[in-house]
């Protein structure tokens, strides 16, 4: 009983340990070059991330809010959107895709999801819309692609942004084959130490397909200069850490491995578990989810996750509370998001990363296969 086995839901440094000594020498290099703001590997980093999601341009920034909050930024300068337009992002989100939203003076109006991905239900989008409606954020939540051909299709009718939140989808891919980053007019993603993809501290990037966006958020990027001293936009000091990019210059060429471990681990989870009580997430043999996250939904959630604990299985909740119930959008508070809501209360996040070995898989899902509601 006491000498029971912790299945760890996360360790960055196991995660990082077999790129360390690429980490460590790209990180001298930087040290040794002189170059601590931009450079070679801020350019090789852009250059991956175009490669990688098939957009034409990529641009290197701080984190993944201001990629996103850069965008919309872009888009308003650009004349593309003005303060006060609604933007339509999911209720079931990560608070980041929201205040970037509402940072750049637009209003969020938050979707419903759909209860089997957890993603924004494009069926709802429609009535969301109003004469004030610009853009839509789809969050690629979990590593799943949230855009489907009905969300673009309603998109393009009534000429609306799509702006992918793509913290949590590195190297996913939707049913036509297209990569998250290079299916909307523009995408965000981050290098935050967590996800899929990180590097050892905050990074972000933009991708667009889009050569005007690119070069407005490029300036922005970086106080608004277009050249040394010459500031066409008010702008901001969201600029890439060149360090940082070597880090991730490092992890970037593996993403399908580590993507493709990821999705091992789903695959096992999705067959072994097998308890009534417990609902698995929708589990698709061709698309490509990235598992961020593996959730699964049960009523009474905290006496599942306790019992698993108590069992040595680390879990945790993503996302409690979703952003229109929380204190700094009392604005939101008055909506009905039944279904984000139940999502708060029942989601728990299964360990899906290197630290979980095939084997630890199994006996989780074991583990899980023995809860019963008593
Ligand atoms: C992590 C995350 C962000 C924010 O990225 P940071 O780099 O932490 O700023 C935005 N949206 C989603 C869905 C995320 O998971």
């Amino acid at each position: 009983m006491n000498n029971k086995k912790t299945y760890t839901f996360l360790n960055l440094a196991t995660v990082n340990e077999p790129f360390n000594a690429p980490i460590k020498e790209a990180l001298c290099r930087v040290a040794d070059s002189g170059r601590f703001i931009g450079g070679p590997e801020n350019e090789e980093f852009e250059q991956r991330m175009a490669a990688l999601t098939g957009a034409s341009c990529a641009i290197g920034v701080s984190n993944g809010l201001d990629a996103l909050r850069l965008i919309l930024r872009g888009y308003i300068e650009l004349g593309r959107l003005h303060p006060g337009d609604e933007v339509i992002v999911p209720a079931n989100t990560y608070i980041a895709s929201v205040l970037a939203v509402s940072d750049c003076g637009l209003v969020p109006v938050p979707v419903e999801p759909r209860r089997d991905t957890m993603n924004i239900d494009t069926r709802r989008i429609e009535a969301a819309i109003t004469t004030r409606t610009r853009a839509i954020m789809p969050v690629h939540l979990y590593g799943r692609i949230a855009t489907d051909d009905r969300l673009l299709e309603l998109a393009a009718r009534h000429r609306l942004l799509v702006i992918e939140d793509a913290a949590q989808a590195i190297g996913a891919r939707d049913e036509h084959g297209r990569a998250a980053g290079a299916i909307g007019h523009a995408a965000g993603f981050s290098f935050y130490p967590t996800k899929n993809i990180g590097a050892l501290g905050d990074a972000g990037a933009i991708t667009t397909s889009d050569p005007e966006l690119a070069q407005v958020v490029s300036a922005l990027r970086n106080y608004g200069c277009d050249y040394t001293y010459h500031n066409i936009y008010r702008g901001l000091n969201c600029r890439l850490d060149p360090m940082q990019a070597a880090v991730i210059n490092v992890k970037l060429p593996h993403t399908a491995q580590v993507n493709a471990y990821r999705r091992r681990l789903a695959a096992i989870y999705n067959s072994e578990i097998n308890n009534p009580l417990i609902e698995k997430p929708l589990f698709e043999p061709d698309d490509y989810c990235v598992w961020h996250q593996y959730v699964v939904k049960t009523t009474r959630r905290d006496h599942f996750r306790d019992y698993l604990a108590e069992n040595g299985v680390e879990t945790l909740v993503h996302y409690p509370v979703p952003p229109h119930l929380q204190p700094c959008y009392p604005g939101l508070a008055g909506l009905s998001l039944p279904l984000a809501e139940q999502l708060g209360r029942q989601v728990l996040s299964l360990p899906i990363t290197a630290c979980t070995s095939e084997q630890d898989a199994y006996e989780i899902s074991a583990i899980i296969n023995r809860y019963t509601n008593d």
